[in-house]
């Protein structure tokens, strides 16, 4: 007999687009092996090529200072805190440097919402990042941190956005989003941005022509058709302006957090739900594995449940040390994951093109 949801796979497969409730009932279902291999065709069906990707950065959380409290989080420290830090910029660069000399080609700069730091303070560090270093791309501050900015400068968040890119900001990464409906964020989060302004800094940016990710932090107070509205509420928005390149998920760490008593989800769930993201998110090209929350042998195998790309080789990670969950992989154990897993790996940049060149192989856009 086949699967329940066999006609669902089978529509994803040839390219149809998935409604809400048909999403839902695939989220529903316990037959991980249908999803998967749904999942893994439409990720060939979309990236034919003999490869799967890496990317080498550093995650620099330069300020864990914030004036939110989510519940989920173990990284902040209140404005007041004697815990609190803001990086010196010699420090920057010199994380810059050791990523530049590992091979990598950008950072992630994300850090707490912090009050004190005003638009110039941004400005004045993306121009000698810059300067030092015009070949890293900045991909930096995540809408949250941008909304938050905005108020704190007393600008709209167009204005941030415009003064940043010009100063050099190169990306946005999807960070904060977690799930991107208000109930939800109502209940985990205080003081940080709501569902339709997390979105509407995206939309922004992406007018503006800049390309970001998208995210999603799943496994805590939300349920499943709620899952299925933050997915929806990213295709929509991918359909007016098409600015994202990848979307990742992971599960919530619960350890150190004030959601220490939630149980942890996990493989089968993580597997789960980043296949039925493949199928859903029609026209967001990439996924990217979340081997840093599930370990390097769940992180390979999610290369065969809809993924496309390993991620990051990230030299740093505090957010989610912090709560008490990291994996740590070389760049061997990276490219070794893709090799076994069939396909030949091979480094991209943030707007997923290739940037090195093994031999046999004639540099291509993925
Ligand atoms: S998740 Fe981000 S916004 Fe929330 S408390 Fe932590 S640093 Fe602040």
């Amino acid at each position: 007999m086949g699967s329940p949801i066999a006609p669902l796979l089978a529509k994803a497969e040839a390219g149809e687009r998935l409604s809400p409730a048909e999403g839902l009932a695939l989220l529903e279902s316990h037959d991980l092996t249908a999803l998967g291999t749904a999942a893994d065709r439409v990720a060939r069906r979309l990236h034919p090529e003999p490869f799967r990707t890496y990317n080498i950065d550093r995650n620099i959380n330069y300020t864990n200072v914030c004036s939110a409290v989510c519940d989920f989080c173990a990284f902040y420290r209140t404005p007041k805190s004697p815990e609190g830090y803001v990086l010196d910029t010699d420090v920057i660069l010199q994380k810059i440097q050791e990523t530049v000399d590992v091979g990598g080609d950008q950072i992630l700069m994300q850090g707490g919402m912090n009050p004190k730091l005003p638009i110039e303070w941004y400005e004045d560090l993306l121009r000698t990042l810059k300067t030092h270093f015009p070949q890293v791309n900045i991909h930096g501050f995540s809408p949250p941190e941008i909304h938050a900015l905005a108020k704190v400068a007393k600008l709209s968040t167009r204005q941030v956005l415009t003064r940043l890119k010009a100063a050099g900001l190169g990306s946005l990464p999807g960070g904060g989003a977690e799930i991107l409906v208000d109930r939800v964020r109502a209940e985990i989060t205080r003081g940080k941005v709501m569902s339709d302004d997390w979105l509407d800094v995206c939309r922004t940016w992406h007018e503006l022509g800049g390309k970001g990710s998208a995210t999603m932090m799943f496994g805590h107070v939300e349920t499943l058709a709620e899952r299925i509205e933050h997915l929806e509420r990213l295709r929509q928005l991918q359909d007016e302006t098409g600015g994202f390149t990848a979307f990742i998920c992971w599960t919530f760490q619960p350890e150190h957090t004030d959601l220490s008593h939630l149980p942890k989800l996990g493989a089968f769930e993580y597997l789960k739900t980043q296949a039925v993201a493949r199928l859903y998110l029609d026209n967001i090209p990439n996924i990217q594995s979340s081997w840093v929350t599930q370990g390097l042998k769940i992180g390979q195998i999610a290369l065969l449940y809809g993924a496309n790309d390993m991620g990051s080789l990230m030299i740093e990670e505090n957010v989610v040390a912090a709560a008490g969950t990291v994996h740590h992989l070389t760049l061997a154990q990276i490219r070794g994951a893709i090799t076994e897993a069939g396909y030949i790996p091979r480094q991209r940049n943030v707007f997923y093109e290739l940037i090195d060149e093994p031999a046999g192989l004639a540099p291509m856009q993925a």
